[in-house]
């Protein structure tokens, strides 16, 4: 009976979950594993990046794309703690996650021993798996079950590995262990379905509000809104769930929406949830009845108050209440709502046409989605760039749009990009940041230049929190603590080995993109963009009225000077 090292056999268990990247940096304490990915590396690419933080939500944004398990790697104490970030975006958008961290030697635990952390403790909040490893002999006992309990509960599976357990030796006869891991899908109830189809039957205004996890029902979302006729609106992580140009479809909802969706909303008389926790009930009917589509039991109810809730896959759901409702060919309240799209769409055209410098940020949406591809992969970062690229890109089913939708943390656009080269290398990958986000993780474009990953990031430089700026405004505060001095990225990206291209005026933007898209290597487009570009909800409500106008009055007051205010015009048609 031979032998073999623990951490070689989990790196053979990973082989066999399908697992064939990591993201991470070695180090002291977890380097027994590194090694035993070093020896399977043509089964394992190990991607070394210069902050674990970016390993992490690389890790998430992967699983975002591709529903595949993200895997990251670091060692205990300092590296642990930089995994953070990525650890709750995951946890938070609800993707499995398995997370590797190194930890001081078994015989020293509790010692105060040099960078000792108790990682178990640390990870608390944040795994739905959580344990240190005590054994080599049940170490590829625990991987298995951590993996398999990272996909079931939709979260993050935390090993802390002391490395001295790691380089222990097991029989290499141990027992194989199954990879088999069958989710299946709750069965959909016939009375709950039986119920929803009468409710659909009977409105006149039904409203379908699509979340993220419609996206994986894509074709039967687009088939249900055209047999009932009902207008769509979807939430931010729902984008690309159906066509932007789709003529059901009426745009976002909440503040980052359109005015058509908040104004849909108000009027409806049926709100039908198809795999989405939607937060903000404020944009939500009131008091009309819900049909709730939900994998989940938990969520059904959860935000509003639901009439019948359906458990189960929303692509089953949606197929059953398509053949079953009765076809609906012309609803006036669908006309209606594509009446308002219509001049939506003409005045967000009246912003991308804006031929200004500095850049106007519409007009530099325009201008992406004008290089874009029929499959491109938008990584959107948190902040203003999250405001623009939500409003004016239109993104079509084939493409895939991803962001850092509930834990909202700055600085995901980059690792995403990553994450979306690994994942589909023929792919275009686009990451749109602003310059206080990308500066957060800007250090990792040079691991997109050395694992060669062709893409492009946009960067809106306005050398301010833009989206803060704006916050403050809006509660009646004063601007505070949001500028900052300005970098040149594009003279960075060269620093790193890439394209770098500075854009100071509009003339020039065209050609940039060009240049950009014809590049073999990763290129940043450092966009000078007009700071005083607002952000405006599309549907401005009174709370936001009276806080701008209470920001007017006191800058007025103690900085005797009225700042710069968007156009009363577009003011007012968000407004009225
Ligand atoms: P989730 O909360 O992840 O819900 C998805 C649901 O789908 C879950 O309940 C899940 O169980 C279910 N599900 C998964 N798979 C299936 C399946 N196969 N079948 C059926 N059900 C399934 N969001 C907005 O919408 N509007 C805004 O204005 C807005 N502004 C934002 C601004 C910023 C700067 C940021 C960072 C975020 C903003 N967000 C906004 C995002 C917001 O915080 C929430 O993350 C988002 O609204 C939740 O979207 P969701 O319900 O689609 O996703």
């Amino acid at each position: 009976m031979g032998k073999i090292k623990a951490s070689e056999a989990v790196v053979k268990l990973f082989e066999n979950w399908g697992i064939d990247h990591i993201y991470g940096i070695p180090g002291d304490s977890i380097n027994t594993m590194v090694e035993a990915l070093r020896k399977e590396e043509s089964q394992i690419k190990f991607y070394t990046v210069r902050h674990e933080e970016v390993a992490s939500l690389a890790a998430a944004a992967y699983t975002k794309l591709t529903g595949k398990i993200g895997v990251c790697l670091a060692i205990g104490g300092p590296g642990a703690i930089h995994l953070l970030n990525g650890m709750y975006d995951a946890k938070m958008d609800h993707v499995p996650q398995l997370v590797l961290v190194g930890h001081i030697p078994a015989r020293l635990t509790g010692t105060d021993y040099f960078q000792e952390v108790d990682t178990v403790e640390l990870f608390k909040d944040v795994a739905v798996y959580n344990k240190k490893i005590t054994s080599a002999e049940s170490f590829p006992a625990v991987v298995n079950q951590a993996i398999r309990t990272a996909y079931q509960k939709r979260g993050v599976a935390v090993l802390s590995i002391p490395d001295d357990i790691a380089l222990g030796e097991i029989s290499d006869s141990s027992p194989q262990l199954s990879t088999l891991f069958e989710k299946k899908n709750p069965g959909l109830v016939q009375d709950d379905l039986n119920d929803a189809v009468a409710l659909i039957n009977e409105a006149a205004n039904p409203v379908i509000l699509a979340g993220v996890g419609a996206k994986s029902a894509k074709k039967e979302l687009k088939a249900f809104a055209e047999r009932i006729s009902a207008p769509v609106a979807i939430t931010l992580p729902g984008k690309g769930a159906i066509s932007d140009t789709h003529p059901n479809f009426i745009g976002n909802i909440g503040k980052i929406g359109t005015k058509p969706a908040y104004e849909a909303m108000k009027s409806a008389d049926l709100l039908i949830m198809v795999g989405t926790d939607y937060p903000y009930a404020a944009y939500l009917p009131e008091g009309a009845k819900c049909v709730q589509i939900d994998i989940d039991p938990v969520k059904i109810g959860k935000r509003y108050s639901v009439t019948v809730g359906i458990v189960g896959d929303a692509a089953e759901a949606l197929s059953y209440l398509t053949e079953h409702t009765t076809p609906v060919q012309e609803r006036p309240f669908l006309k209606t709502c594509q009446n308002r799209m219509a001049t939506w769409w003409k005045w967000m055209t009246e912003d991308e046409v804006k031929k200004q410098t500095p850049i106007a940020p519409e007009a530099l949406m325009s201008a992406i989605e004008s290089i874009s591809e029929e499959d491109t992969i938008y990584s959107v970062d948190v902040g203003t760039s999250t405001v623009w690229s939500t409003r004016y890109l239109k993104v079509s089913e084939k493409q895939d749009f991803i962001v850092s939708a509930w834990l909202g943390t700055m600085g995901c656009g980059l690792p995403g990009a990553i994450a979306a080269k690994q994942a589909f290398p023929d792919r275009q990958a686009i990451a749109i940041t602003g310059d206080g986000a990308f500066a957060m993780v800007m250090q990792d474009f040079s691991t997109a230049v050395h694992y060669k990953m062709p893409m492009i990031v946009i960067v809106l430089n306005n050398r301010q929190l833009a989206f803060i700026k704006y916050e403050q405004q809006s509660a009646g505060q004063l601007k505070y603590a949001v500028d900052f001095g300005d970098i040149d990225y594009a003279k960075f990206a060269e620093a790193c080995g890439g394209k770098g291209i500075r854009v100071e005026t509009f003339d020039d933007l065209e050609p940039a993109l060009e240049e950009a898209k014809a590049s073999d290597v990763p290129v940043i487009l450092d966009v000078v963009v007009d700071v005083d570009a607002a952000p405006l909800p599309g549907k401005i409500v009174m709370d936001e009225a009276k806080g701008y106008a209470k920001f007017t009055a006191k800058s007025i007051a103690e900085n005797h000077k009225m700042e710069k205010m968007p156009p009363m015009k577009t003011v007012m048609r968000r407004f009225l």
